[in-house]
Parts: structure tokens; sequence; C-alpha cells
């Protein structure tokens, strides 16, 4: 199969490399340097516009930071560029109503839409075990599913179109709160005398754990180790868009409301690179303590 990729960013870049086991893949990025390196790594072909990504494909991929990017670049010739028949699969985790009016646009020409967003992160990227959430419509899902299966393990047709990115942006919103739950949590405990790590010894055989407290916070706060695989600047726009989801609703969502505050404030402390574990951080320097091991 022929497909197009335009994304090869910190989740891209390891998805685009399961495809190219099994598919001829022409690769766009931004930055064009990004492509030519994944070029001479895995053999694919760079191109320098999404014009040329999208020619003769059967499937595109994009995998930006939000649907305002994807917006940009369809208008920028991709959406000319996309034949009759072929898919576009939206990695990104976007806005459910801008996928619902991108949708409608495409299928006007016959073209299949599928906002697939993904969870797992960079490691689950790497080992092609995503969990992957289908917004779209049915026929297109099985069209397009041995694709996903390439790099996704838990793959879910979770509603029509904008489904998918509904769902991934109220994920990411409880990933949030709990980073912000434990940075409160654990910096409280330390200063009232309860070890860091003790206190996630007996949160994690018990009933308040959760991913973050069982993963995220030991093997990056507690390590030192800090590293920078999903920009907080990202977990800010999900958070942000999940917020907008409620409201467009009209469901009162105090949490969401509040923790969208907490996340734009660190963003804007911690800048565009940081990553979104680090907003603990925020709070080891109001507490005047370091969580480490
Ligand atoms: P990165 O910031 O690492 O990469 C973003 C990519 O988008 C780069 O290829 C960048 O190009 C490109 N880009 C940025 N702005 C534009 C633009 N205006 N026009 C065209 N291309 C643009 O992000 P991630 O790869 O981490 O994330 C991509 C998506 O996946 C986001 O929606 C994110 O929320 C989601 N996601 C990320 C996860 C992670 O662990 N990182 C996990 C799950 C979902 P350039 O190289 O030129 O900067």
């Amino acid at each position: 199969m022929r497909i197009g990729f335009l994304g090869l960013g910190a989740i891209g870049r390891p998805i685009a490399r399961h495809l190219t086991r099994s598919h001829q893949l022409r690769v766009w990025n931004r930055t064009a340097a990004k492509a030519a390196s994944f070029a001479s790594e895995t053999g694919a072909e760079a191109v320098t516009t999404p014009r040329e990504a999208a020619r003769d494909a059967e499937v595109v991929f994009t995998c930006l930071p939000n649907s305002p990017e994807v917006e940009e670049v369809l208008a920028g010739g991709l959406e000319a560029a996309l034949a009759p028949e072929s898919t576009l699969v939206d990695l990104t985790s976007g806005i459910p109503e801008t996928s619902r009016s991108i949708a409608n646009r495409l299928s006007d020409r016959r073209i299949g839409w599928l906002d697939a967003p993904v969870s797992g992160g960079t490691a689950g990227a790497d080992a092609g075990t995503l969990t992957i959430m289908i917004g779209g419509e049915a026929p297109v899902f099985s069209r397009v599913l041995p694709v996903l299966e390439l790099f996704g393990k838990r793959i879910v047709h979770v509603g029509p179109a904008g489904a998918g990115h509904a769902l991934k942006a109220v994920h990411n919103m409880l990933i949030a709160v709990n980073v912000f739950a434990l940075g409160e949590g654990l910096t409280t405990l330390a200063r009232a005398g309860v070890a860091p790590k003790t206190a996630l010894e007996v949160i994690n055989n018990a009933n308040g754990r959760s991913f973050v407290s069982e993963r995220l916070v030991p093997e990056r706060v507690l390590s030192g180790a800090w590293p920078r695989t999903f920009r907080l600047a990202l977990l800010d726009k999900d958070v942000a868009i999940a917020r907008d989801l409620a409201r467009s609703e009209g469901i009162e969502a105090p949490m969401m409301e509040r923790v969208s505050e907490l996340l734009a404030q660190a963003h804007q402390e911690l800048g565009e690179e940081a990553d979104h574990v680090e907003a603990i951080r925020l709070h080891e320097r109001r507490a005047g303590v370091e969580l480490r091991g």
C-alpha cells in the first residue's frame, strides 16, 4: 500500500517507522531535515510538500500538535491532493468539532476520515503497542485496521467522526488530574515527614494508585531523570479541548476548569519544551522540597 505520513515528531516518527516495515512511505515534515534523516534511516521517500506526500496514496496519516495545524496543512495542498476512495487518518490529539467538519468536507469527495489519537507514549509507539481510539465510519475503520495494527495493540472504534478526539481529551485530563494531585499530595507528605518513596509504596499497593503514581512519578521524578517525551504544552492543549467540550455540552465541570487553569500556568512558567510530568517541579518549588527516591 502507498502511504503518506505528515509529522515526524516525538510520537509520529516511531509510528511511521512501524509502517515502513510493510508499506511504501512518503514522508513530509515541516522541518525538512527530520524527514531526510528518517528517509535515510528507513528507506522511506522524503518529500518537500504535503501535496507530494499524498500523491497516489491510499492512506495518509497526519500527526501534528493540534487540529488548527491539520487544517493549515490541508489548506496548504493536502486536501486537494487526496484522491477519492483514499483515507485521511489523523493521529493528532485534536478538536472533535474540527474533525467533524473536516470529515464532512472529505466525505463530499468520497474520501474517508478517521480521527485516531493514540495513548501509550513514545515507549508504546517504539514497541508498537499503542492504544488507538477511533472516530469515524465503520467501513472506513475496517478498511484501514490492518495498517493500524502495525503500531497499535488495543484499537477501538469509539463512535462517529470526532469521538476519538473527544475520548482522548478526557483521557488526558485524567492524567493531568493525577499529576497535579500527586504533586500536591507528595509534597504535603514530604513536609509532614513521610518520604515520597515510602508514600508511593503504600499508595501503589492500595486503591489510590494510578499510572502516574505507579510509573511516571517513580521513573521520572523520584529517579531525578525528568525525561522529555510528551510536552506539557500538548497536555495543556488536550485539557483545554476537554474543558471546551464540557462547556459546549453545557456540563458543569469544575475539575476540568481548574486543571486547565493550572496547566496553562505551568505551561507559561516552564515553557514549550518541558515534559508534562515537570508540572511537579512547581509543587516542589512552592513546598521547598525535592521528591527523590
Ligand atoms: P512534537 O511536538 O514532538 O511534534 C510535532 C510535529 O508537528 C513535528 O513534526 C512538527 O514539525 C509538526 N508541526 C508543528 N507545527 C506545525 C505546523 N504549523 N505545520 C506543520 N507541522 C507542524 O509532538 P508529538 O509528536 O509529541 O505529538 C504529536 C501529536 O500526538 C499531538 O497531538 C500530541 O498531543 C499527540 N500525542 C503525543 C504523545 C507523546 O508521548 N509525545 C502521546 C500521545 C499523543 P517540526 O519538526 O518542524 O517542529
